[in-house]
């Protein structure tokens, strides 16, 4: 089976504060898309990282602190649906490093899709959180062609 992942976050240099994690299979279309809180809380962040965080925020439109699982719940769920032998594939290299930590060795990358603000097709895929576009879930299935 051929799976599909992308995830909305925050990113404070190279590190990943993800906030939504979906995973599309290619085949039957089963989607999983999770939001996530993250593990430090918002009054912990170092003040000099505020403005990005709000500029990330104005992006994808995820609260940091709000969310359904707890990432490792959410890492739990996704690992658990994808079998030995599965392919997992991202677009983005910093993103597939992250979920080369999830799935080792399962990880390919997509490198034939054009930049994902211009992709369009799938607007009425977004998932049920109302944050606009830019969702984790919409992103699996404009990606889908490309795999
Ligand atoms: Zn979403």
């Amino acid at each position: 089976m051929k799976w599909i992942a992308d995830m909305e976050a925050f990113q404070i240099g190279s590190k990943w504060y993800p906030k939504e994690i979906a995973i599309l299979n290619t085949v039957t279309r089963e989607c999983i898309c999770l939001t996530t809180r993250c593990s430090i809380p918002y009054s912990m962040v170092y003040p000099n990282y505020l403005p990005t965080l709000k500029c990330q925020f104005a992006i994808h439109g995820l609260y940091w602190d709000q969310g359904d699982y707890s990432l490792q719940r959410a890492n739990q769920i996704i690992v658990n649906k994808v079998k030995a032998g599965d392919e997992v594939y991202v677009k983005g290299d910093q993103k597939a490093k992250f979920f080369e930590t999830w799935f080792p060795s399962q990880v390919f990358e997509i490198t034939n899709a054009p930049a994902i603000k211009d992709l369009k097709l799938c607007r009425n895929q977004v998932c049920n959180k109302n944050h606009q576009g830019m969702c984790a879930r919409r992103k699996c299935f404009e990606l889908l062609p490309y795999v």
